[in-house]
């Protein structure tokens, strides 16, 4: 499926390669960021950069987001003035990617109002899947809706699936972040440990990768931390929002998440350093300092 207008708001580390891949599938893409730096090269590659997120969402019949938290994707949509809603056309279709608490999700799905129909959209694969266009995405909304994203979503996703209904694409995604983190941590202590044996990482991560351990932490981040390469990805400040979500939605279900929770004290400790932009394999740098060394973000 081509030449479906579209809209594209937010063009960060994840939202900037999407919006690309959208173009190169031959959709008529309008694209908003804040910060209009980030914008660059669109023009040129066929797309209308637009003032305001009402602007770009002008004719689109699908408007995706993928901005920060909850209160982010609230004023992209629904800001009085510059809000996508303002200038979207009846029944338009929102798309939210960005990962936000399901209860925040539900009350967007709520405040479309049957004017609008919105999908929550999360997505999984690192930087480094928006790039190669093979995201995961993790979907709650109504059945027909998710028919009608889906084919756009196909230029940059690889596993879509529809979860279930409002807010359940983000349930999806807070499982996943658990097991994210909780791996990111294994492969930081088994890396770090590799090192104090006077084993050589690289070797021991070679020797294992196809084994009982692959993961995509150590496949894809394991390398980071071997070159001492803390460059984010994705950084913490968006995987501490991740792990507050989870662990508030956690708590208001009285399930306790006790390593999910040791480890967002312990990423705490690397914002307390500086480490807020730092990429989030530097759980790395916390089992460093552990075993006795310093670290500070630059
Ligand atoms: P990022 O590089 O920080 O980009 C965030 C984008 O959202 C920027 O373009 C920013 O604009 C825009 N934005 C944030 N708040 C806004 C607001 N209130 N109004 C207008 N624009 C706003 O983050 P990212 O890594 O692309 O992540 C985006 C979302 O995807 C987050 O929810 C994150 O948790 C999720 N996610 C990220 C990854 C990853 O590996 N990076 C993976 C899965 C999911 P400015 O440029 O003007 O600041």
């Amino acid at each position: 499926m081509a030449g479906v207008p579209v809209a594209f708001i937010g063009l960060g580390l994840m939202g900037r390669p999407m919006a690309f891949h959208l173009l190169k599938h031959g959709h008529a893409v309008r694209v908003f960021n804040r910060n209009p730096a980030k914008t660059a090269g669109y023009a040129e590659q066929g797309g209308v950069v637009c003032a305001t997120p009402a602007e770009a969402a002008r004719g689109a019949k699908i408007v995706f987001t993928c901005v920060g938290d909850g209160p982010d994707v609230q004023q992209v949509l629904f800001d009085e003035k510059t809000g996508a809603t303002r200038e979207a056309s009846a029944g338009a279709l929102f798309v939210d990617h960005s990962t936000i608490a399901p209860e925040a999700a539900q009350q967007i799905h709520a405040r479309m109002d049957g004017r609008w129909r919105f999908v929550d959209a999360p997505i999984s694969g690192g930087q480094k899947g928006a790039i190669d266009g093979t995201l995961a995405i993790m979907c709650g909304g109504a059945p027909a809706d998710f028919d009608e994203a889906e084919p756009v979503m196909r230029s940059y996703g690889k596993k879509i699936t529809l979860v279930g209904g409002p807010g359940m694409g983000q349930a999806a995604k807070a499982c996943n972040q658990i097991l994210v983190v909780n791996s990111i941590m294994g492969v930081a202590e088994a890396l770090m440990l590799a090192r104090r044996l006077g084993a050589d990482p690289a070797k021991v991560r070679e020797a294992i990768l196809d084994g009982a351990a692959r993961s995509w932490s150590l496949e894809v981040l394991g390398p980071k931390m071997i070159a001492g390469d803390d460059s984010a990805g994705f950084f913490i400040k968006h995987q501490q929002k991740d792990l507050r979500i989870v662990l508030e939605s956690a708590r208001a279900k009285n399930q306790p998440l006790p390593a999910t929770a040791l480890i967002h004290e312990i990423y705490k400790m690397l914002q307390a350093r500086g480490g807020d932009k730092k990429g989030n394999h530097c759980l790395y740098r916390a089992v460093q300092i552990m075993g006795g060394e310093d670290w500070r973000a630059d």
